[in-house]
């Protein structure tokens, strides 16, 4: 059959050959029995033959996937009785017959005779098996990815660069209490509490344009707040990512509620502990400390007796001497004052109170009550604070109860030794600390001691407790400085420890 196109007159049959010589989809043509007729050269190359009669019996069957055969089969029939869709595209697997799996899509069409009758059957095909396994990859790798997402226990919120939430992990809904279908697409500020809610759209503006890190890449402890509305602490890291055109950021978040609420409980415990420590501590001074007291209360009572004497006896009183014993007797009297005001902040049980304080008043302030007696027994001490350090950030009760302990114990342990010299130092450590020593001249600490020294009920006293070192070195820790022994140059022991220094000017700005 001639045909003539646009002034072009050629055969059909050689163009309709053509065709289906260069065609890359496969087309056969079966009869109604499934026997190949016809197969186009990429049709030969799929099953991989060169000849129609390489395939046994002609049959595609033998080559369709079990587990596809009866869909093809039904397909086939519907087909030929009329009543399938040339348009649907099916896909089914099939093995080669070099034994290679492919998955195809295909599609049937009816094909009729001259006289109207059904001829067989004409059918595309097209090998997607290369497109289905990196869909398949790909899809794997999300579930992959949103399998892994649903075991690890830290929530994951992703975000785009508009804030607006993107992925909510299982994790995520449990602890904000959000379905992931209630989230997506909303603002993630709604998982914070104020201020940050309305300034997070800022937050993330000027990460875009400046590039500067405040969270990112840093894990920070944060708010977040639940669905009910409860604020909890957590710890969130932030990721930036390129996701094509798009950045992303990956938020993990942490819930430190349980571990915020131990560490205050541990912190009250500790606290309980310091302050019973300090009640003991003062109960084994009494003695002492009512020496300490009747010193300057009979001097004032001295005082006193005298100027009223010299009133009863002389005409005419001497104001400037009756002056200067009443003086004497009000500096006596405040000194009386000073060491009972100590001892009521020292057993009071008060919260922790970190603030910027003077480190010679510190220091005068714990020798007050660390050196009651002290003088009494021959010690003799000495104080030196280097001039360039003036603060230092401390809770005042706290760290006079670590000198009065150490105070203490230097003090008892110099009670047998000839030279009883006690020298507190402070000096600088480095631009962010200072340390602050307290040597003696004792018969130092033996080595099986040193081992345990700061471990509770550690003790070679009868009434010790062994319990004022390790609470010492919580408090010294808790501070974020270290507390540490050493033997003295010329024997005795030095005890070491370090505090974070203030400078004011840091704290106003200036
Ligand atoms: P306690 O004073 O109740 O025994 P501490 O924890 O304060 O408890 O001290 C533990 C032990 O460390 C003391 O019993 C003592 O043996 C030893 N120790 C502490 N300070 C000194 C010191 N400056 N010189 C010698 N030994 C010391």
């Amino acid at each position: 059959m001639e045909t003539k196109t646009g002034g072009l007159t050629f055969d059909r049959m050689a163009y309709l050959n053509a065709v289906l010589e260069t065609l890359p989809d496969a087309v056969a043509i079966m009869d109604c029995n499934y026997r190949l007729v016809e197969l186009n050269p990429a049709g030969l190359a799929m099953i991989g033959v060169s000849t129609l009669d390489q395939i046994p019996n002609r049959s595609p069957l033998a080559m369709v996937a079990p587990e596809s055969l009866p869909a093809f089969q039904k397909h086939f029939q519907e087909t030929v009785s009329g009543n399938g869709g040339a348009t649907v595209p099916l896909r089914i697997e099939v093995n080669n017959l070099a034994g290679v799996r492919r998955i195809v899509e295909y599609r049937m069409a009816r094909l009729q005779n001259l006289d109207g009758g059904v001829a067989g059957v004409v059918m595309t095909a097209r090998d997607i098996s290369d497109r289905e396994l990196s869909a398949r990859v790909v899809a794997d790798g999300e579930s992959l990815i949103h399998a892994i997402l649903d075991t690890v226990p830290d929530a994951m919120v992703v975000i785009d660069e508009a804030g607006r939430i993107t992925s909510f992990s299982a994790a995520a809904e449990r602890l904000f209490g959000y379905a992931e279908a209630d989230v997506l697409g909303s603002n993630v500020s709604m998982l914070m509490p104020s201020p940050h809610r309305e300034a997070h759209d800022n937050y993330l503006l000027r990460y875009l344009q400046t590039g500067e890190k405040r969270i990112i890449g840093i894990g920070r402890v944060v708010e977040g707040i639940r669905r009910d509305g409860m604020v909890f602490p957590m710890e969130l890291s932030v990721g930036d990512a390129s996701a094509g055109e798009h950045r992303v950021f990956t938020g993990f978040v942490r819930d430190l509620s349980e571990r915020v609420e131990a560490e205050a409980q541990l912190h009250r415990v500790q606290a309980d502990l310091a302050h019973a420590s300090r009640l003991s501590a003062v109960g084994t001074l009494a003695s002492a400390l009512a020496h300490e007291l009747n010193q300057p209360l009979t001097a004032v009572a001295n005082y006193v007796s005298a100027g009223r004497d010299m009133i009863d006896r002389e005409a005419e009183v001497d104001r400037d001497i009756i002056r200067e014993a009443l003086d004497e007797a009000a500096k006596e009297a405040v000194r009386a004052g000073q060491i009972v005001r100590r001892m009521r902040d020292f057993v009071a049980k008060g919260e922790v109170d970190t603030r910027i304080l003077s480190l010679g008043d510190l220091i005068n302030d714990a020798t007050t009550l660390g050196l009651v007696g002290a003088r009494e027994k021959g010690v003799q001490w000495w104080i030196e604070i280097d001039p360039g350090i003036e603060n230092v950030l401390a809770d005042r009760i706290q760290i006079q109860q670590v000198m009065f302990n150490l105070m203490r114990n230097a003090v008892e342990a110099m009670e047998e030794s000839p030279d009883k010299h006690l020298m507190i130092r402070a000096h600088p450590c480095g631009e962010e600390k200072v340390e602050i020593s307290v040597s003696d001249t004792g018969p130092g600490i033996t080595p099986d001691i040193q081992a345990t020294l700061f471990q509770p009920f550690t003790s070679t006293k009868g009434q010790g407790m062994g319990l004022g070192l390790s609470i010492c070195r919580t408090i010294i820790e808790a501070h974020g400085g270290r507390l540490s022994m050493e033997a003295g140059d010329y024997g005795g022991t030095v005890f070491k420890f370090t505090l974070t220094r203030a400078y004011r000017e840091s704290l106003d700005g200036s």
